[in-house]
């Protein structure tokens, strides 16, 4: 199930718990097997515990009251220590499997049953003091099951109906108590389970809605976050052409330069312009002019080989290449390829028959330099406009290499060379190197 469709019955199920009156607390599927799931080996392993602590308190007491009554409780005792506690114990330990929902619960329903049925039996017809006595024990076993271990409420309920059964029971066979005072113990017995199992049904709500209250903003916040990555995508990418944009470009560029800086490397720059774009607007329309920007930006990211270069639109009818680590002669290289593919592929067949394109070029300016406190991005990127401006006095259609202005070109001392032979500015030598 998608999680949109989670989501929108988490809220159903919030909005139906919040609700006024008495509501059923298991939740739609599959939001109860996923509530199971996420809270199941927790819920076995508090039940592990309290149940520890129960069965210890209960022996205590078994012992204690054997000891104030003189030794009179014999049988009691033996049936409270020899069979009870160890089935208690077993039972308990078994959670620590973290053993499925209906085993949990009903076990527990069990044994609590279980203490609160002997308990009424060994002290039923005893004594007046037995018999009041014995109620209490009742009480406090339907407190334990319904509030301290707080089985689920259906359990609950059937243990509550099971125990009030065995107070009915005992309550009949009873010789010492007279009937005002049967009807107060049957009386207490039914307040006592109605409120505990109030207590036990409100718990179980607040449980199930933190968990929806989890569980939604969980949703939502990983919806948030996809919807970040695609606000971000959206953010850095020209919508035209489909490669990076400006944006983009200039987190990029900081990046690759303080990178390069720090590997003490050189990083080139090539702007690309394309040709007499106005005029291609203005004889095959700016719609033309689009494919043509979108074929030449493809063009771009054909040309590049190495992971981390990158190509981005700078603005209009202009774009620019990255390459890390990459020096002169290589660079060079790289700018004539795209000159060529442009020459090659870069118009558009158009889509009126006969009507034919004016053929689009572009012109490159190339430029090299090692990152460091001497100069800045600026340097680089100015220097290879230049040298695109001397393409374009040129003639266009070419490459040109451009020397930066400051330090930046140098190169420093014990940095590796590039196999590349070029001689400056010259593409045509360039593209029969490659
Ligand atoms: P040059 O060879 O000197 O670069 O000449 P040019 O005509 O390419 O340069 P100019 O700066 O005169 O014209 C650039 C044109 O690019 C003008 C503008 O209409 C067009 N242009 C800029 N962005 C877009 C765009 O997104 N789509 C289209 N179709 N045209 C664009
Ligand atoms: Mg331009
Ligand atoms: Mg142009």
């Amino acid at each position: 199930m998608q999680s949109t469709s989670i989501h929108e019955l988490a809220i159903g199920e919030i909005t139906r718990l919040s609700g006024r009156g008495v509501q059923r607390l298991t939740l739609a599927e599959p939001l109860e097997s996923s509530f199971e799931r996420s809270t199941a080996a927790q819920r076995s392993s508090r039940l592990w515990i309290e149940g520890l602590v129960a069965i210890g308190l209960f022996n205590i007491y078994v012992i204690v009251e054997y000891f104030i009554r003189g030794g009179d409780s014999w049988l009691a005792l033996q049936i409270r220590l020899c069979i009870i506690t160890p089935l208690a114990l077993l039972i308990n330990a078994s959670m620590r499997w973290n053993p499925n929902k209906v085993y949990r619960e009903t076990s527990i329903a069990l044994v609590s049953c279980l203490i609160g049925l002997t308990h009424l039996y060994l002290e039923s017809n005893k004594s007046s003091a037995s018999s009041a006595y014995a109620q209490v024990g009742l009480i406090v076993t339907v407190i334990f099951v319904n509030v301290v271990m707080r089985i689920y409420f259906t359990y609950a309920f059937i243990a509550s109906s099971v125990l009030l059964l065995g107070e009915i029971l005992f309550i009949q066979h009873d010789h010492f108590l007279n009937p005002s005072e049967k009807l107060l113990g049957i009386t207490l017995a039914i307040c006592a389970i109605a409120m505990t199992l109030i207590a036990n049904h409100s718990i179980g709500r607040e449980e199930r809605m933190g968990y929806l209250m989890r569980l939604r903003s969980e949703i939502q916040s990983s919806e948030l976050s996809t919807l970040n990555i695609e606000l971000q995508r959206i953010s850095s990418i020209d919508s035209l052409t489909g490669i990076a944009n400006r944006h983009a470009y200039e987190l990029q560029f900081a990046k690759l330069w303080h990178e390069a800086e720090e590997a003490r490397t050189c990083i080139s720059a090539i702007v690309i312009d394309i040709d007499h774009f106005k005029a291609v607007n203005d004889t095959s329309g700016h719609l033309y002019g689009d494919r043509v920007l979108v074929r030449v930006a493809s063009l771009l990211l054909q040309s590049l080989r190495c992971k981390d270069d990158f190509a981005a639109r700078f603005g209009g009818e202009e774009f620019i290449v990255l390459l890390p680590g990459t020096m002169q002669e290589g660079a060079m290289i790289v700018a004539e390829r795209i000159r060529k593919l442009v020459e090659v592929a870069g118009s558009p067949a158009m889509q009126a028959e006969g009507s034919h394109p004016r053929l689009s070029t572009v012109s490159c300016g190339v430029a090299t330099c090692w990152p460091g406190s001497a100069n800045c991005q600026n340097d680089l990127v100015g220097a290879a406009d230049r040298a695109l401006y001397q393409a374009k006095a040129g003639g266009r259609n070419r490459v040109c290499w451009g020397e930066p202005s400051s330090v930046a070109r140098k190169r420093p001392i014990g940095e590796r060379r590039s196999g590349w032979l070029v001689t400056k500015g010259d593409a045509s030598s360039l593209a029969k190197a490659e």
